[in-house]
This record gives structure tokens, C-alpha cells and sequence, in this order.
């Protein structure tokens, strides 16, 4: 792309610029944003097929001051790119954990929060024990604690991962698999990990009561996580057909805009206390 040409040069050299720096102004934004604490969680409630709230994920939103509520994806590449993931990602698990914690000591029931993790996080040889000190500091027990993980990340960790994950599992913090399917197809390391739960990806639940190759694809998730001894999430449910199959085919537990879409904290509160009075 680079001709002898000035003129042409100069176009994609500027080109190139513009978006560099763009980057490097949402990066220095983001950065600001952490200390100003304009990052806030919100939180999905996950039900059981009988409809008993069973778990929430805790999903980061960017609330800034002039453009309003900024989803993930628009800043966690950002995050992930410039190291601010590591600061970015403590957050998250603190300020769920100090959620959950405010929660149950205003009587309402501990129901487990997970936390989506990033491979720069679960990189870190003292991940292990940051976890069991920010639970500690909250007098939470680790069974109040997900971490969400990528197969990719597990792949790419290779031993270090399988260490880490003991620490984890010894500690008594429970491992989800998100995303699943969508990753490396190699499924041996299922039974070298200590993983509690499978997490379907939402990509195959869209069409998992029309599409025949999803509706196997689904049936095989739940069948191998069952077999393993885990626990089936099914996430992104919107309908009820999605939701009839799912049941049909025996998942443990439903997340999705069917249901609810991620909350505030004070919204989240509410469902609580809804699960309380049911
Ligand atoms: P994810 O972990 O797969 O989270 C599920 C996403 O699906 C969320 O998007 C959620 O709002 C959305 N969702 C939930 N129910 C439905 C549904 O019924 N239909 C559809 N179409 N979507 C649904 P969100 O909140 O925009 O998050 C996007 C991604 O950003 C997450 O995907 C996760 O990879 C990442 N992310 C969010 N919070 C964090 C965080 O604290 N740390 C890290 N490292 N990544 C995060
Ligand atoms: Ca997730
Ligand atoms: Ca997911
Ligand atoms: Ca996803």
C-alpha cells in the first residue's frame, strides 16, 4: 500500500494515525474513568427450570459523564490491549463481591455472582490468591464466587492454567467454562480441569428449536457436561420456544432478555427480595 507516490503515502499514513489515536484517546479516557469510577456493574439474575433465581453475572458498563451508558464491547478490546484489563477486571470481582456481601447482610439470600474473566487476569501468578483475599476482605464464602473462562484461555495456559485452577477449585470457587463451543474443539482437557459448569453459548441457542444442526449441537453440550458431572447454563434465551427445548433437553439453568435483562444494582436488589417473597 505503500507506493513511491508522497501524496498516496501520506493519505494511509494519516489514515492509520487517526485511528491510532483514537485508540489512544479512549485508552487515556478509560483510564481516567477508573479513577473517577464511571465503571459500574450490572447484573443478569440466572433461573433454575423452576423458575428460583440461582446465580447473576455480574457485566461491566462504562457510565460516562457525556456519552451515557457505554457497553463492553465497545472498551473491554481497549482494556485488554493497553493492560487496563488488570485494574478493570479487580474492580468487577471486587465491586460484585461488596454487592453481594451489602446484600446479604440486609437479609436477603447469598445467591453465587459470576465474574467474567480475562486471560491477562487468569495469567497472573497470584490470581489465586487475589480471589481468596478479595472474598476474605468481604466475609464471603468461596462458594458465593464464579469465575467465567474461556476454553481458549485454558488451552493457552497449558500447565500453569491446570495449577491455577487447582488453587481455585482447593479454595472452593467454582469454574465455568463460558462461551462453550465456540472455542478450540479439542475436549480433553474437560476432564483435566476442574470445571463445575458449561456455559452454551448463546450463538447456538438462537436457533436451537429451528436450526437441526443447533438443536444437535445443544443436546451434545448437555449431554457431555451431564456425563462429566457439570451443570448446563444456557445463555442469550429470548423466547419461550428457546426456552421450551432447553428444558425438554434437560439444562440446569436459563440466563436471557426472556427472563431479564442485566440490571442496576438497586434493580437487582429488587429481584432479590422478589425471590424472597415468592
Ligand atoms: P458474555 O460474557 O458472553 O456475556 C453475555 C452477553 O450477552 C452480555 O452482553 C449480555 O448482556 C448479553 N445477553 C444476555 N442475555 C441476552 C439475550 O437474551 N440476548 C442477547 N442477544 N444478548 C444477551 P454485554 O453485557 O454487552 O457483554 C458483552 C461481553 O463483554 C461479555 O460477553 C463478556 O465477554 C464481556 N464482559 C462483560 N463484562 C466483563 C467484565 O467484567 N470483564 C471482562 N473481562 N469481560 C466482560
Ligand atoms: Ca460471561
Ligand atoms: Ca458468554
Ligand atoms: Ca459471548
Amino acid at each position: 500500500v505503500i507506493r513511491s507516490d508522497g501524496e498516496t503515502y501520506r493519505f494511509y499514513s494519516n489514515e492509520m494515525n487517526d485511528e491510532a489515536q483514537a485508540r489512544l484517546a479512549l485508552e487515556a479516557d478509560l483510564r481516567r474513568a477508573l479513577e473517577r469510577r464511571e465503571l459500574i456493574n450490572h447484573y443478569q439474575p440466572q433461573y433454575d427450570m423452576t423458575g428460583a433465581l440461582v446465580g447473576m453475572e455480574a457485566l461491566v458498563r462504562w457510565q460516562h459523564p457525556a456519552r451515557g451508558l457505554i457497553s463492553p464491547g465497545a472498551f473491554i478490546p481497549v482494556a485488554e490491549e493497553s493492560g487496563l484489563i488488570l485494574p478493570l477486571g479487580d474492580r468487577v470481582l471486587r465491586q460484585a463481591l461488596a454487592d453481594l456481601s451489602a446484600w446479604h447482610q440486609a437479609g436477603l439470600p447469598l445467591v453465587p455472582v459470576a465474574v467474567n474473566i480475562s486471560a491477562a487476569q487468569f495469567a497472573q501468578t497470584d490470581f489465586a490468591e487475589n480471589v481468596r483475599s478479595a472474598l476474605e476482605q468481604h466475609g464471603l464464602p468461596p462458594s458465593a464466587l464464579e469465575l467465567e473462562l474461556t476454553e481458549s484461555m485454558l488451552m493457552r495456559e497449558g500447565e500453569e492454567a491446570i495449577r491455577v485452577l487447582g488453587q481455585l477449585s482447593e479454595l472452593g470457587v467454582r469454574i465455568t467454562i463460558d462461551d462453550f463451543g465456540t472455542g478450540y474443539s479439542s475436549l480433553g482437557y474437560l476432564k483435566r480441569f476442574p470445571v463445575h459448569t458449561l456455559k452454551i453459548d448463546q450463538s447456538f441457542v438462537r436457533h436451537v428449536h429451528t436450526d437441526s444442526n443447533d438443536t444437535i449441537i445443544v443436546r451434545a453440550i448437555i449431554n457431555l457436561g451431564h456425563s462429566l458431572g457439570m451443570s448446563v447454563v444456557a445463555e442469550g434465551v429470548e423466547t419461550d420456544e428457546q426456552f421450551t427445548y432447553l428444558r425438554g433437553e434437560g439444562a440446569d439453568v436459563v440466563q436471557g432478555f426472556l427472563f431479564s435483562r442485566p440490571l442496576p444494582r438497586e434493580e437487582m436488589e429488587c429481584a432479590l427480595r422478589a425471590a424472597v417473597d415468592r
